[in-house]
C-alpha cells in the first residue's frame, strides 16, 4: 500500500463528520507532500520543533495539530501558526497557551486532554478533575484560548472491553458538556483503535501508522 492508497481507503471508510488527522510525527516532508497531494490538510506531529520545520517548508494552507505533550517553554514557537492543540491538560500549560496566543495576536483552539486510560498513561487531566473544570467553568479565565472539545487515549491493550469503557467514560464527559461549552470535537482513536473510538461517539481520529507505515520504535510514543 502506498500512502495515496491509505489515505483514500480511510477517506471511503471515515464517516463523514470524522475528521482526519494524519500522523506524521518522525516522517519526512515527502511523506506529507504525498499525503496533500490527495487532498489532506490536517496533520499532527508530537514534537514542537518537528512540526515548525515542517510547517516552515510545506504549504501554508496546512492545518497543522499538537498532539504530543506539550512543554511549556516551548509553546511560543508554535504559537502563531498552530491550529489545535490536542494535549492541553493543566493549568500551567493554559496559562502559557493563552500568553503566547496574546503575544501572537490570535486566539488558539485547544482540546482538553483527559487521561482515561486506566494504564500507562502519563499525561492528560484525571476525568475529576477534568469535569470539575468544566463545571466551574475556570478555563474561561484563558480569554485567548478556546476550548473547542476533549482529547483522550485508551490504554495500549488487546482488551477491547477496557479501551472501550474509557472512550465511553470520555464522551459521557463530552455529552455533559457540550451544550455549555459550546465543545465540537471529540479527539480519539488511533490505527489500532479507531473503529471502536468512532462507535463509541469520536468526531477526530488521529491516524499515524495505517497511513504513513510504521515508525522508527525510538519514537512512537509521544
Ligand atoms: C503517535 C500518535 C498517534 C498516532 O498513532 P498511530 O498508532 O500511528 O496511528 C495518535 N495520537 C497520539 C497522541 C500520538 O502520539
Amino acid at each position: 500500500m502506498s500512502i495515496p492508497n491509505n489515505i483514500k481507503s480511510l477517506y471511503s471508510e471515515l464517516p463523514k463528520d470524522v475528521s482526519l488527522v494524519a500522523v506524521s510525527k518522525t516522517k519526512p516532508v515527502s511523506d506529507i507532500e504525498e499525503a496533500y497531494n490527495t487532498g489532506q490538510r490536517i496533520f499532527g506531529e508530537n514534537k514542537i520543533q518537528e512540526m515548525t520545520d515542517k510547517w516552515e517548508r510545506l504549504p501554508k494552507d496546512i492545518e497543522w495539530h499538537m498532539i504530543g505533550h506539550v512543554q511549556t517553554n516551548k509553546v511560543k514557537y508554535m504559537a502563531p501558526y498552530v491550529s489545535l492543540i490536542h494535549s492541553a491538560d493543566r493549568f500551567k500549560l493554559f496559562k502559557e497557551i493563552n500568553k503566547q496566543a496574546k503575544a501572537a495576536e490570535r486566539t488558539i483552539q485547544v482540546l482538553l486532554q483527559v487521561k482515561i486510560a486506566e494504564e500507562d498513561s502519563k499525561f492528560g487531566m484525571p476525568p475529576q478533575e477534568a469535569i470539575q473544570v468544566l463545571e466551574e467553568n475556570v478555563l474561561a479565565q484563558y480569554t485567548n484560548v478556546e476550548v473547542t472539545g476533549l482529547m483522550g487515549m485508551a490504554s495500549f491493550t488487546d482488551d477491547q472491553e477496557q479501551v472501550k469503557r474509557e472512550f465511553l467514560q470520555l464522551k459521557s464527559i463530552f455529552d455533559r458538556f457540550k451544550d455549555r461549552h459550546n465543545l465540537k470535537t471529540l479527539s480519539m482513536g488511533m490505527s489500532g483503535d479507531y473503529e471502536l473510538a468512532i462507535e463509541c461517539g469520536s468526531n477526530m481520529v488521529r491516524i499515524g501508522s495505517a497511513i504513513f507505515g510504521e515508525r522508527d520504535n525510538s519514537n512512537t510514543k509521544s
